[in-house]
């Protein structure tokens, strides 16, 4: 798996870049509050590169990304893909609209046997605000993730330019900053064993994750932090990199289905530096029902030692709540 794991890290490296690139030109003060297209402009390059970079290293292998090109082909969004082909011309890849949509849409297979997931913008509303969002790449065979590239443009330090974080299957988490491929070192989860020192991390956006349940679980365990709440998988990078303990995504609405890109790439990251990740049940995370975990019921994260712990906790706040409800 060396080969695959260094080609997506060319692939997300690149795709990092460019969304750097466009969200360093987000203007606060003029981006109308429902201007979405910085963000589109990003999400649809990042897509074309890393399919374009699969496609010349594995042309067999599908990939499974959030994105296809359909609208993209409309003529009325002419000027939106010459902003993008720009963008891709800016980062050295000259090609015309028409062969950017064919990457793009090489993103639109269905999972199989062997097969990339790609969520080419993760975090979208943090990368809007100028806070955390992440490029996450994982192959996944037969069902389990084999390789994973999650790429943290707003982590690490400022002459880090952002973390990219790789792992394989049976062969650890490594981390290098953007600016230096070379420089990378393992990466290894918290060794806390105390729960009341654990620092837990959820999501910036309270529709995605619910902040009051995981404020009853935080009384719970004791935990005498307040949560830290970032965008997207740089949680699933944080806990792995012995940012925090604990990382929680608890269902909001009870017909939401979580999605494998936004979790692949993360849960392998985590569990190669020693750390666990299952649902709010426990059970591991499936990755062997096509698009969605359709199997699973929102996510736990730990540094592994505490697993135990605070899925007991999680669980526990399942009931209290249910009962509060009068259920
Ligand atoms: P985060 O950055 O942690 O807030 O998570 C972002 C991810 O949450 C996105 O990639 C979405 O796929 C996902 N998401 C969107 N709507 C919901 C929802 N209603 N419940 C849970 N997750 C959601
Ligand atoms: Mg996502």
């Amino acid at each position: 798996m060396v080969n695959e794991l260094r080609a997506a890290e060319t692939a997300v490296r690149q795709a990092i870049g460019l969304c750097q690139t466009v969200q360093a030109s987000i203007d606060g003060g003029v981006l109308e509050k429902n201007d979405r297209s910085p963000v589109t402009i990003a999400d649809f390059g990042s897509q074309a590169l890393v399919c374009r970079s699969l496609a010349a290293d594995f042309p067999n292998d599908p990939v499974v990304g959030e994105e296809d090109a359909q609208t993209l082909r409309q003529p009325e969004q002419a000027d939106f893909l010459d902003r993008i082909t720009q963008q891709l011309a800016a980062r050295g890849v000259d090609a015309d609209p028409e062969t950017i949509c064919d990457w793009i849409d090489r993103g639109a297979a269905d999972p199989c046997d062997r097969f990339w997931t790609l969520d080419p913008i993760d975090g979208t509303k943090g990368f809007l605000r100028g806070d955390q969002y992440a490029v996450a790449l994982a192959l996944i065979v037969d069902g389990q993730v084999e390789v994973a590239v999650l790429g943290c443009p707003g982590l690490g330090s400022p002459e880090d330019g952002g973390l990219v974080f790789s792992a394989i299957r049976g062969s650890g988490t490594r981390v290098a900053p953007a600016s230096d491929p070379a420089d990378s070192r393992p990466v290894v989860a918290s060794d806390c064993t105390d729960v009341t020192q654990a620092r837990l991390c959820e999501s910036v956006e309270a529709a995605h994750s619910s902040h009051d349940r995981s404020k009853t679980i935080a009384q719970a365990l004791g935990l005498e932090t307040d949560p830290l709440k970032l965008d997207s998988q740089a949680k699933y990078a944080t806990v792995a990199d012995s940012g925090a303990e604990i990382y929680l995504k608890l269902p909001v609405d009870s017909d939401y289905v979580e999605k494998i890109w936004d979790h692949a790439a993360g849960s392998l990251v985590v569990s190669e530096s020693g750390g666990t990740v299952s649902d709010t049940f426990g059970k591991p995370l499936d990755f062997s029902c096509g698009r969605t975990l359709s199997e699973n019921i929102g996510v736990v994260v730990s540094n592994g030692p505490l697993h135990e712990q605070v899925v007991a906790a999680v669980m526990a706040s399942a009931t209290t709540r249910d009962s509060d409800d009068g259920h």
